[in-house]
C-alpha cells in the first residue's frame, strides 16, 4: 500500500541508508509536543506533564531542563495546590475520564493534548459499550492509553493481549443476539494480530460491534517498516525501551531482517558492528534501513542518518519523494479504495462536518478514513474570534485541503485559506457595488494603514486616513495613533492578480457630509434649531458644524453682553444649541444666533421686577451724578445721588462703595430705553416722604442696561 520513496543517504548507486518515510513523531505526538513548547515559550513557569508526555527519556531530560516537570495523576491536587498558576498537559496517550473531570470540576487550568485518534476511542466505548453490552480491548492492560479507554466504558471491560487471551475471555461473554460485544484496539496494536481477533469475535458472536481503532500512523508504520526490513541488510529502530509502538516495529523488523538493532540514541546503536557486517557482505549491493518510533526526536534519527551514513558511505546526497498513489488492476477492492481516498489533493476545497472542538483545533470529518485537522491558527484572520463560539460539533465547514498525510491518517486543513477566496469575492463585490464597509484600523504600515473590515484587511493609503490633510506625509507616530480607529471604508482600487484591495476612509466621509448636506440644505429654515459643535473661533464669531454644515454665529450673537472675543463665552469641541438667523441657499451660507430671548437680561429683569419692588443690587459704578446697581447679571439701575441718603452728600463714594450690595427699592422703569431708576432713600423715609422723593427724583435719564 505504500508507494513513496524513503528518505535515501547514497554513496555508490548500490549503497545506501534509507531512511523510512514515516518516521519519529506521529501527528499525535508532534501535536502534544508542539502544545508544551508553546506553553514554554508562553514563559508558563509551572508545567506539568500528567504522565511522561512522550516515552523518550532523551527528550524528557530536556524538556527537565526546560523546568517542564511530570506530575503522577494522584499527584495533580497536591501541585495545583502548591502552585496555583500550575498548568497540566494531558498528553497524548489520554487520561482517566475521572482524571479529566476532575481536571475541569476543580477549574484547573489544563491543556488537552489527547490525541485525535484516541479519543475516537474514548468516544466509540463511551457511545457504544451500555451496563449489559460489555467491552474487549484488545491491547497491554498496563499501558495508559488502554486504562483511559477502559474508564469510557459503560459496561464491564475485558483488556487481552493476544488472541489466545481473547479465546479464554471470550469463555465468560455470552452471546446477546441483539447486541455486542464491542470491540476495539489499542492505537498502537499491531495489526495482524488485530485483524486476527476480529475475525475470532465475529465467528462467536451474532451482533459484534467492532471497530478499527489501530492507528493508521501505526498501521503504515508498521508496513513501511517492513518492506524496509525485507530489503535492508542491516535495520535499525530507533526508540525508547518503554515506546510499545518503537518495540512493535523492532518486532516486525527483527523477524523480516537478521540484523535488527533496537537503538534510543546514536550512542546506543552498534555501528563497529554495522560496519563489519557492511564489510563482509558488500558485493556491491548494501542496504541499511532506519525506522523509528512515534515517540523519538528529529534530532536523534538525523543524527543517526549520518552517522549510519558515514560508516558505510563516505560521500551522502539526501533526496525525498513522494509518489502519488497508482489504482491498478491488481488491487482489491479495500486496497483502490483506500488509494482513491489518496487522491485528495493539498489546495482542494472541501466540505466536512466538525466530530470536534479541542482546545488546540478543529476535527473535521470529510466522509473519508481520514481525519480532517483545523489548528486553531488556520481557522480565521481576527485576532479576537472565539472558536467555542462559532463552531460546534455537526457544522458543516467549507475549508482547503493544506496537506494530505496518509501515513500519519490526517489532512491537515484551513478555513482561513477558504475565507481567503470568500473574502476576495466580498472585497470585489464592494468595489464593484461601492458597497461602504463597517470595520477598524488594526494596523499601521508604511505609508498608510491596514483597516480589518470584518474577516478582510484592506490598505488604506495615509491620505485616505481621517488624518488632516497636510503638506507633509504623516509620521508613523500619527499612523500609529489611529491604530483601534473604528470606521468606515470603501474599497477605490483592486489589484486582482496580487489580491490586494486599496480603501478609503475619507472617501467614506466626504460622502457621508455631501449627503447631509444636501438634506440640511432641503430642510433648514429660519429659526430652525440645531445642535452644533463649535469648529474654531475667529475674532468675529464661531463657526458651528451642524453635521455636515457648518455656519457662523457671529460675535455679538454669542451674549447679550458686550464680549471681547467668542472665547469669552465657548470653546473649540463645545456642543451648542443654535437657531438659524439667516440663510443664503445659492453662497450656501448660514448665520447662526446662539444668545435667545429666554437667555436676554432685560427679559429676565422683567420676569423678576417691577416698579415699587425691594431688590438686593450690588454696587458696580459710582459716578458723580450717582450709583450704578447690578439688579440682575446685565441689567443695571441707577441711584441717583439724591436717592443714595435723606443727608445731603458731595458725591456717592461718600457712603457708597463698588462690590458693596445693598437694598434699593426699583422706582421707575423706562421700557423703551431699557433703563431703571432706584432709590435707597425710599426705604428709609416714612412712605408719605417716599412719594415725594420719587418725584423729585429725575426719570432715569442716567440709567443703563
Ligand atoms: S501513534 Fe497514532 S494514536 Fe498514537 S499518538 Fe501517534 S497519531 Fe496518535
Amino acid at each position: 500500500m505504500m508507494n513513496a520513496t524513503p528518505n535515501t543517504l547514497k554513496r555508490k548507486s548500490n549503497s545506501r541508508v534509507v531512511l523510512a518515510e514515516n518516521s519519529g513523531f506521529c501527528f499525535g505526538v508532534r501535536r502534544a509536543v508542539d502544545v508544551v513548547e508553546k506553553l514554554i515559550a508562553e514563559g508558563n513557569e509551572h508545567i506539568y506533564t500528567v504522565g511522561e508526555l512522550i516515552h523518550n527519556p532523551t527528550y524528557l531530560k530536556r524538556l527537565e531542563k526546560k523546568g517542564v516537570n511530570i506530575c503522577e495523576e494522584t499527584d495533580i491536587e497536591a501541585v495545583a495546590n502548591k502552585y496555583p498558576d500550575a498548568v497540566f498537559v494531558i498528553r497524548a496517550h489520554g487520561l482517566k475520564k475521572e482524571i479529566s473531570d476532575f481536571l475541569s470540576e476543580r477549574k484547573l487550568r489544563f491543556v488537552d493534548a489527547t490525541c485525535p485518534f484516541v479519543k475516537k476511542i474514548h468516544n466509540i466505548v463511551s457511545e457504544n459499550s451500555a451496563p449489559d453490552i460489555p467491552t474487549i480491548i484488545i491491547g497491554d492492560k498496563n499501558h495508559p492509553e488502554v486504562e483511559g479507554i477502559k474508564s469510557y466504558a459503560r459496561g464491564e471491560v475485558f483488556i487481552c493481549s493476544d488472541e489466545n487471551e481473547l479465546e479464554e475471555t471470550c469463555r465468560n461473554i455470552p452471546n446477546d443476539e441483539k447486541n455486542g460485544p464491542v470491540l476495539v484496539s489499542q492505537t498502537t496494536f499491531k495489526l495482524k494480530k488485530f485483524e486476527n481477533c476480529q475475525k475470532f469475535i465475529k465467528k462467536l458472536y451474532t451482533n459484534p460491534k467492532i471497530f478499527g481503532t489501530i492507528c493508521s500512523v501505526t498501521e503504515n508504520r508498521q508496513i513501511e517498516a517492513g518492506k524496509l526490513a525485507s530489503t535492508s541488510d542491516v535495520m535499525l529502530v530507533l526508540g525508547a525501551a518503554k515506546s510499545s509502538n518503537s518495540k512493535k516495529l523492532y518486532e516486525i523488523c527483527s523477524s523480516l531482517c537478521k540484523h535488527t538493532y533496537f537503538a534510543e540514541t546514536a550512542e546506543d546503536v552498534p555501528f563497529d558492528e554495522i560496519g563489519k557486517i557492511f564489510s563482509s557482505n558488500f558485493c556491491g549491493n548494501f542496504t541499511a534501513g532506519i525506522t523509528a518510533g512515534a515517540s523519538t526526536p528529529d534530532d536523534i534519527i538525523e543524527e543517526v542518518k549520518i552517522r549510519m551514513a558515514n560508516e558505510i558511505v563516505i560521500n551522502s546526497d539526501a533526496t525525498t519523494e513522494n509518489e502519488n498513489p497508482v489504482i491498478k488492476d491488481t488491487m482489491t477492492f479495500e486496497e483502490m479504495l483506500n488509494a482513491s481516498y489518496r487522491s485528495i489533493r493539498a489546495g482542494e476545497r472541501v466540505q466536512g462536518v466538525i466530530t470536534s472542538v479541542t482546545q488546540t483545533e478543529v476535527h473535521v470529518d470529510l466522509g473519508i478514513k481520514h481525519t480532517g485537522i483545523i489548528p486553531y491558527s488556520e481557522l480565521s484572520f481576527d485576532p479576537s474570534f472565539k472558536v467555542e463560539e462559532n463552531f460546534k460539533v455537526g457544522d458543516k465547514i467549507d475549508v482547503v485541503v493544506v496537506k494530505f498525510n496518509d501515513a500519519e491518517g490526517i489532512v491537515s486543513l484551513s478555513k482561513k485559506r477558504m475565507d481567503v477566496d470568500k473574502n476576495w469575492n466580498e472585497l470585489k463585490e464592494a468595489y464593484e457595488n461601492a458597497t461602504v464597509l463597517d470595520g477598524k484600523v488594526v494596523e499601521a504600515v508604511r505609508g498608510g494603514v491596514i483597516f480589518q473590515a470584518g474577516p478582510n484587511r484592506v490598505f488604506v493609503p495615509a491620505s485616505h486616513t481621517t488624518l488632516p490633510r497636510s503638506e507633509n506625509a504623516p509620521s508613523e507616530e500619527d499612523l500609529a495613533k489611529l491604530v483601534g480607529e473604528v470606521g468606515r471604508i470603501k474599497v477605490i482600487d483592486i489589484n486582482e492578480q496580487r489580491r490586494r484591495a486599496v480603501g478609503s476612509m475619507r472617501a467614506v466621509i466626504r460622502e457621508e457630509r455631501k449627503a447631509l448636506q444636501t438634506k440640511f440644505w432641503e430642510t433648514a429654515e429660519v429659526g430652525k434649531t440645531y445642535s452644533g459643535v463649535v469648529k474654531s473661533l475667529t475674532a468675529y464669531g464661531a463657526f458651528v458644524d451642524l453635521g455636515g454644515v457648518d455656519g457662523m454665529v457671529h460675535i455679538t450673537e454669542l451674549s447679550w453682553k458686550h464680549i471681547k472675543h467668542p472665547s469669552d463665552v465657548v470653546k473649540v469641541g463645545d456642543t451648542i444649541d443654535v437657531f438659524v438667523k439667516a440663510l443664503d441657499v445659492e453662497k450656501k451660507r448660514i448665520s447662526l444666533g446662539y444668545k435667545t430671548e429666554e437667555t436676554n437680561p432685560w427679559t429676565i429683569f422683567k420676569s423678576k421686577y417691577a416698579v415699587e419692588d425691594v431688590a438686593e443690587v450690588k454696587i458696580v459704578n459710582l459716578m458723580p451724578f450717582g450709583a450704578f446697581a447690578e439688579i440682575v447679571p446685565g441689567v443695571d439701575g441707577l441711584i441717583h445721588i439724591s436717592q443714595i441718603c435723606e443727608q445731603k452728600i458731595q458725591k456717592p463714594a461718600d457712603v457708597l462703595s463698588v462690590g458693596e450690595t445693598v437694598s434699593a427699592k426699583i422706582t421707575a422703569i423706562d421700557e423703551e430705553n431699557k433703563k431703571v431708576s432706584l432709590s435707597i432713600k425710599a426705604l428709609l423715609v416714612p412712605e408719605e416722604a417716599a412719594e415725594e422723593v420719587a418725584e423729585e427724583a429725575p426719570a432715569a435719564e442716567e440709567t443703563e442696561a
